[in-house]
């Protein structure tokens, strides 16, 4: 056997094999192949998405690999959770410098604790060396299933009157990368030397445990898959908030031809409860700046639907930690409701790959 075939065999055939015959009926030809074969029941939809990430762009160069490969896989999984559909299957591409070779058993053991946790065996893949000095690149593919009657969560289905709806806590990611360069001692790179103050002043009133949420939730965040199952039939528009708030949104906004209204007190009230604090207390001074962060902060991989006033919202809502966080009127574009102050609108700060000034994460 060739060095590659035997890594193959080795990283991903063998390893992943009992979580493929669990679903062979789904599944009857996996990795060995020239092709995977997915066999839906009659009556079901596939659902399809892709995602690249880069070595130095997507990830610190040198992160260990398991976390890589995880949020790989669940940053995939979290658009299947946007659509409504059940994970079926993933493929891997990879693009390995030489450099990059021995690190490969931690890539593939992230890649199935996600797969494993999240019930999505790996049924194929591809393998290619990357020219020396280039990045590890690798490319996964998700499989997802629903009965036809679901149509998805289109982001131009937002209709006037929705409600607008978040999961868990979004921020949380910002929190984690903006602690992942202080830690660095590179925080410059990401925040204004102007602003390290109000992070500081903020970080004093942020407890251990939710530090240690924001790491995990940068590094291996959770696809929220069993909430949007639970949404079909009851969400109109749906996304994932893998860009930051305020752009994430922008696209519902101009895809639906409306306009969304975010509550800034709902907001920093998800962030005051987390942090223990009665509202707003002795945050007062920093709680701008904090909802500024919230906003433009990429990688939560929460969901950001809208939704029609129902009764069975509310059960949703207590089930899934949900906050509703705004409302869709007539207008376009995203605008911030102050209480004081009124309305403005929210700019777009989302992490554009085709900005030449892109930075690395
Ligand atoms: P082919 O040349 O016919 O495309 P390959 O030599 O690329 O086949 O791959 C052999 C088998 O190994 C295929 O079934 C393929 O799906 C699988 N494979 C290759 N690379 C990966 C990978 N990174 N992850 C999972 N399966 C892989
Ligand atoms: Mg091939």
């Amino acid at each position: 056997m060739t060095a590659e075939f035997e890594f193959i065999e080795r990283c991903f055939r063998e390893p992943f094999s009992g979580l493929r015959a669990k679903h062979a009926g789904l599944l009857p030809v996996g990795i060995g192949d020239d092709c995977a074969a997915l066999e839906l029941p009659k009556g079901e939809r596939l659902w399809v998405s892709t995602d690249t990430l880069v070595a130095g762009i997507h990830w610190f160069d040198g992160h260990r690999l398991d976390d890589v490969g995880f949020k790989a896989l669940a940053s995939n999984l979290s658009d299947l959770a946007a659509a409504g559909a059940t994970p079926v299957a993933f493929t891997l591409n990879l693009a390995v410098p030489s450099t990059a070779f021995t690190q490969l058993p931690d890539l593939a053991q992230g890649l199935l604790e996600a797969a494993t946790q999240y019930d999505c065996p790996l049924v194929g893949g591809d393998t290619t060396r990357m020219v020396t000095g280039g990045p590890l690149t690798l490319s996964i593919t998700v499989f997802g299933r629903s009965s036809l009657a679901h149509i998805g969560f289109l982001r131009s289905s937002a209709q006037v009157g929705d409600g607008l709806w978040v999961s868990g806590l979004p921020g949380l990611a910002r929190l984690g990368l903006l602690l992942e360069y202080q830690r660095r001692g590179q925080l410059s790179a990401v925040l204004p030397e102007a602003e390290h103050p109000l992070f500081n002043a903020f970080l004093s009133k942020v407890p251990g445990h939710i530090t240690q949420t924001a790491h995990d939730r940068l590094h291996r965040p959770t696809p929220r898959l069993a909430l949007g199952m639970a949404l079909r039939g009851k969400a109109h528009a749906c996304l994932d908030l893998s860009d930051g708030l305020s752009g994430d949104a922008q696209h519902i906004a101009r895809q639906s031809q409306c306009q969304l209204i975010l509550n800034q007190d709902a907001l920093e009230a998800l962030w005051s409860k987390a942090l223990g604090l009665a509202h707003t207390d002795g945050l007062a001074d920093i709680h701008g700046w904090w909802l500024q962060q919230v906003l433009i902060g990429g990688d939560d991989y929460e969901l950001f639907f809208s939704a029609p006033e129902t009764a069975s919202m509310a059960t949703l809502a207590s089930e899934y930690d949900l906050t509703c966080v705004g409302e869709v009127v007539q207008g376009q574009g995203v605008l911030l409701h102050n209480p004081l102050t009124g309305l403005r609108p929210v700019q777009s700060q989302s992490y554009d790959h085709f900005q030449p000034w892109a930075s690395t994460p």
